[in-house]
């Protein structure tokens, strides 16, 4: 069954009535495997572009059994034909490509064709929460969020000084803290 075809009905698919957490550019899926166990009563679905990288995630999911995941290889692009408007409670974009080039800037997933696309699918002021170390697309980010209208409800320049007993770390977090290098975080809503 094509991904599509659950359009409007995701949260039929894993035990009834779950709140869907999105996350956008998956990776490995260490995240998506650690908030998957943090928060049992969710349905966390990844969508990850690169087969070669969702096969990693799919192993570990298989590994840890966890039931609440469903993993999708498609490019974000087309959100709007895998989800209904309403239909996501949270999003998260965490270490996304770049693209440094400006002639690249559509391709960053907080340009605003992307955020148009978020703003249907999340719930009336759902929230998207963006993890990077890249100084430029953070800067460019809250730019982008801003001019969209969104609001933004919290901005860490560090978040591991924070302490947040309930981050759970990315495969791109760990290795840029390993190195010393800040964690950006940001929380918006998108007011309806
Ligand atoms: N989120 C992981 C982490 O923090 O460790 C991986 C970060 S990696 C820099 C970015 C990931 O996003 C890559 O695996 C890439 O294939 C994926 N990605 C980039 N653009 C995407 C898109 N349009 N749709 C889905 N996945 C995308």
């Amino acid at each position: 069954m094509h991904p599509s075809e659950y359009k409007g009905k995701w949260k039929q698919l894993k035990t009834a009535n779950k709140s869907i957490h999105l996350e956008i550019g998956t990776g490995k899926g260490q995240f998506i495997d650690g908030m998957a166990q943090q928060h049992p009563d969710i349905h966390f679905i990844g969508i990850e572009v690169a087969k070669s990288i969702i096969v990693s995630a799919v192993e570990k999911v298989k590994e840890t059994q966890r039931k609440n995941i469903t993993l999708i290889n498609e490019d974000a692009q087309d959100l709007s034909d895998l989800f209904e408007n309403n239909e996501v409670e949270k999003i998260y974009l965490n270490f996304s490509d770049p693209w440094p080039k400006n002639k690249h800037a559509k391709r960053r997933l907080t340009y605003h064709t992307f955020l148009e696309q978020y703003q249907r699918i999340l719930k009336p002021n759902g929230e998207l929460i963006l993890k990077t170390d890249n100084k430029g697309l953070f800067e460019y980010s809250l730019v982008s969020f801003s001019q969209f209208g969104g609001i933004l409800e919290d901005v860490s320049l560090d978040l591991h000084l924070l302490d947040d007993p309930f981050n759970v770390m990315t495969e791109y977090e760990e290795k840029f803290s390993a190195k010393g290098q800040p964690i950006y975080r940001s929380r918006i809503r998108f007011p309806r």
